[in-house]
């Protein structure tokens, strides 16, 4: 059944699976997409009238749904408005949150802006990597941030970069999952460091990192990188080393091509990947004494 709120719509019951890059996970109880800051402000407003916990879905490209789904209302973030403010050398991009990183990275590069050319290829939104402090090939969300607006407590707050509190995959507000927040804060919109270059030169650099980015992608529904990589190595390292490439529980599989990435074949469900991610961790450990943590969120409720 739907309910409609002002002009929004919300779902019941909603598999969360198809929105996510794993392509797994139970229902939302409600789903609803935004496609603005005030949809979002609406919705949690709903949402703590109804006593219920909220999760803000961006790309659904670091989180693993739970097969129970989620008891709560998750709102797709969609909104995407953005515009660049340039006075002299000091150019800035305002973006909101659900725009998506990759795509935004390729429009920038092709009218001659650089400074997000590192996040070619990298799924998900402006938002989750904020949140999480996105990065790859050299630079991540922590170098280029320079401010964001958060909806905290039904307040807009301005926070600078530095009250991220950014560590490796991980921000002040990342470190507060887990926590009794009922309403989560949201990121509502960043400001992000650009400067000019040539076009060409940042098609090519963009090019040599989408064929970087394919040579070391395995193909399949994946999250990416399972773990994050402990200090001076890397887990994909060591869970080859540990020889888990091929492992498989039900129908979720260490990859062949990259060891900390878990592949969905078909079917797989949240408990599947659970129990493999056990075997991972309990290998390494026990080869190498070494604990991984990690990097993908689990979301909801277990059955
Ligand atoms: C094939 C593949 C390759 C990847 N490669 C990389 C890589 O090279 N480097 C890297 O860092 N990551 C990588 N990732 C992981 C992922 O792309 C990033 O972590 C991405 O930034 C997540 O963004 P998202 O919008 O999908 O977040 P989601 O998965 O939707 O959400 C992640 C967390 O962010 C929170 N969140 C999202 N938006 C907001 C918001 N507006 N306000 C508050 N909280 C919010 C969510 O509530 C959740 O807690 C990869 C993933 C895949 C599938």
């Amino acid at each position: 059944m739907n309910r409609e709120l002002h002009n929004l719509t919300l779902l019941e019951n909603e598999p969360l699976a198809r929105y996510t890059s794993w392509r797994i996970g139970g229902p939302a109880r409600y789903f609803a997409t935004a496609t603005s800051a005030d949809d979002l402000r609406d919705l949690l407003q709903w949402a703590a009238g109804e006593s219920l916990p909220v999760f803000i879905l961006g790309g659904g490209t670091n989180i693993l749904v739970a097969d129970g789904g989620y008891p709560g209302l998750v709102i797709r973030n969609r909104a995407t408005q953005h515009r660049i403010e340039e006075h002299g050398a000091d150019i800035r991009l305002w973006i909101e949150s659900g725009a998506p990183t990759a795509g935004t990275a390729r429009r920038l590069s092709a009218q001659g802006y650089g400074g997000l050319v590192w996040a070619e290829g990298l799924p998900g939104t402006i938002g989750g990597a904020v949140f999480g402090n996105a990065g790859c090939y050299g630079d991540d969300m922590a170098h280029d941030l320079i401010r964001a607006w958060v909806l905290r407590d039904g307040n807009v707050e301005e926070w600078s970069a530095a009250q991220f509190e950014y560590g490796y995959r991980t921000s002040a507000l990342k470190r507060l999952i887990g926590q009794d927040q009922a309403i989560p804060d949201v990121i509502l919109a960043a400001e992000i460091r650009l400067h000019r270059d040539d076009p060409a030169r940042l098609a090519a650099e963009m090019a040599a990192i989408a064929e970087s980015r394919k040579s070391k992608t395995p193909s399949g529904s994946s999250c990416g990188s399972v773990f994050k990589n402990p200090e001076g190595t890397t887990s994909g390292k060591l869970l080859d080393q540990a020889g888990l490439k091929g492992t498989q529980v039900g129908n979720a599989i260490v990859s062949e091509k990259h060891a900390n990435y878990i592949v969905n074949l078909g079917g797989a469900t949240a408990s599947d990947v659970l129990r493999l991610t056990d075997v991972m961790r309990e290998r390494v450990l026990a080869t190498f004494g070494v604990e991984l943590e990690l990097e993908v969120q689990v979301v909801g409720e277990q059955v």
